[in-house]
C-alpha cells in the first residue's frame, strides 16, 4: 500500500494524531499554515473529490462534523475558522487520498490563493 495517509492510519509512520474513531482521523498537517492546522481524513481509501458515490454522504458530513468538533475543543469556533478540501492538481491536492485541512488561530483572507 503506497498511500501515505493510508500507512498513518495503520501506524506504519508517524503522525500527531487528535482524534480516531470508527470511520475518521484526524492529526497534525506536518507543515501547518495557522497556529492549529490539522487534516481529517476516512479511514477508507477515496483518492479524490471526484471518486466520492452516494452511500459517501453521511462520511463527508462526519469529516465536517469533527472538523466542527475539533474547533470547538480548539476554541476557535466562535472566533472562526477555515476548511478546504483540495481536489486534483490544479486544486492544489498533493495527496491523493481525500482531507479536509482545519485551520484556525489566525485571521484568514478570501479568496483564496
Ligand atoms: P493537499 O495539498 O491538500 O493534498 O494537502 C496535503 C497536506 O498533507 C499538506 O498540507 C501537507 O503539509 C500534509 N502532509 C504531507 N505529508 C504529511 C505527513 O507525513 N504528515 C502530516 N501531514 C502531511
Amino acid at each position: 500500500m503506497e498511500c501515505l495517509f493510508c500507512k498513518i492510519i495503520n501506524r506504519e509512520i508517524p503522525a500527531e494524531i487528535v482524534h480516531e474513531d470508527d470511520q475518521v482521523v484526524a492529526f497534525e498537517d506536518i507543515n501547518p499554515q495557522a497556529p492549529t492546522h490539522l487534516l481529517i481524513i476516512p479511514r477508507q481509501h477515496i483518492a479524490t473529490l471526484n471518486d466520492l458515490e452516494e452511500g459517501d454522504a453521511a462520511l463527508v458530513g462526519r469529516l465536517q462534523l469533527t472538523a466542527a468538533r475539533l474547533a470547538r475543543e480548539r476554541g476557535f469556533a466562535e472566533e472562526g475558522y477555515r476548511v478546504v478540501m483540495n481536489c486534483n492538481d490544479q486544486g492544489g491536492q498533493t495527496v491523493y487520498h481525500i482531507h479536509m485541512h482545519l485551520m484556525g488561530g489566525r485571521r484568514f483572507t478570501w479568496p483564496a490563493g
